[in-house]
């Protein structure tokens, strides 16, 4: 008999996002209409481009996540279908619409963002059964915060009582954080935001940065990496609890939208693709690769393929 047991490199379980961007001169003010100069639908979400950029990168991924029965759900799949992530694991319902971010940009740059997280919200239990065993036999999972909390605990409980490599990142930020997300946490990343809300330090250096990763590494995981911008980020891990400090590449930035989720993606692709690089070679890979995602314009459009990787970065 063949064994149909799937086995992917990172299987992410998070968010899918439409994004739905005007851009008008200014922002109306309530009651108000104002005609708008352009308009852009893109795909987003931070599970989604994790995801995304996990597979541009070469990993066998696979998508656990829930989008509505329309157009942009079935967009989405067709999106994930192109970039060669597995929709095995993915559903949709008749309950709510697909999630959207419409987005309003005026001409200063300013946004205002409204966020409706729609069909995110009822991925629930019996969905991760449905993924169990493609969540086992993986080697890495992927969690976010852009869907129930108790559904990412979950599934980053089943990987790590099976040995699978679990990557959280705690985004958006969240004050009271689940205690438990700590214990089954191998690499925990987040960006500054995030760790002066979970450490109420405030986190603006690589100082800081410091002194925020001691404090989470402290309440359980194996690792924390803080993300700096342009300054690039900060590494902690129990073994040697000496931060390390990685820079970023100089770039011309263009639009920094993703570069997050750029980087996770690609912490994701190398901690199941190269099991034998230590830690801070991958987050220096990782960086490297958010900082190209940065030179061009948009989030999913802007991230790098296998094709165009630095030969250093293989
Ligand atoms: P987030 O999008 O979650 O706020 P960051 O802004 O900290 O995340 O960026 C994540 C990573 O992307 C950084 O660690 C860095 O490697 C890269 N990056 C972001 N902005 C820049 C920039 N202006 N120049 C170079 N690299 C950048």
């Amino acid at each position: 008999m063949t064994c149909l047991t799937p086995s992917f490199d990172v299987v992410v379980v998070g968010s899918c996002m439409t994004d739905l961007v005007s851009y008008t001169e200014r922002l109306p003010k309530p009651g108000e209409t104002v005609r708008g100069k352009k308009f852009l639908t893109g795909f987003g979400g931070k599970g989604a481009n994790q995801c995304i950029q996990a597979a541009r990168l070469g990993a066998k991924t696979a998508m656990v996540c829930k989008l509505g029965n329309d157009s942009f759900g079935n967009d989405y799949v067709e999106n994930f279908k192109t970039n060669g992530v597995s929709t095995d694991y993915l559903s949709q319902t008749e309950e709510a619409r697909t999630g959207v971010a419409p987005i309003m940009v005026n001409d200063e740059g300013q946004n205002a963002i409204v966020i409706v997280a729609g069909a995110n919200l009822l991925l629930n239990s019996n969905d991760l059964r449905k993924a169990s065993k493609a969540i086992i036999h993986s080697k890495v999972v992927l969690g976010q915060l852009e869907i129930r909390p108790d559904i990412i605990l979950e599934a980053l409980r089943m990987a790590h009582k099976n040995g699978v490599k679990t990557v959280f990142n705690s985004a958006p930020a969240v004050a009271d954080l689940d205690p438990e997300f700590y214990q089954v946490t191998d690499v925990f990343c987040c960006n500054e935001s995030e760790a002066t809300i979970l450490t109420d330090i405030e986190v603006t250096s690589v100082e800081d940065a410091e002194m925020a990763n001691s404090i989470l590494l402290d309440k359980g995981c194996k690792s924390v990496i803080t993300t700096l911008g342009a300054g690039g980020c900060v590494l902690t891990t129990q073994e040697n609890r000496t931060p390390i400090h990685v820079p970023t590449r100089k770039v011309k930035a263009l639009d920094t939208t993703g570069a997050g989720d750029s980087f996770v993606g690609a912490l994701a692709f190398y901690i199941a693709q190269y099991p034998h690089l230590q830690l801070d070679e991958i987050t220096r890979r990782a960086s490297h690769i958010a900082s190209m995602s940065v030179e061009a314009h948009g989030t999913q459009g802007s991230y790098v393929s296998r094709n165009n990787l630095p030969e250093d970065l293989f």
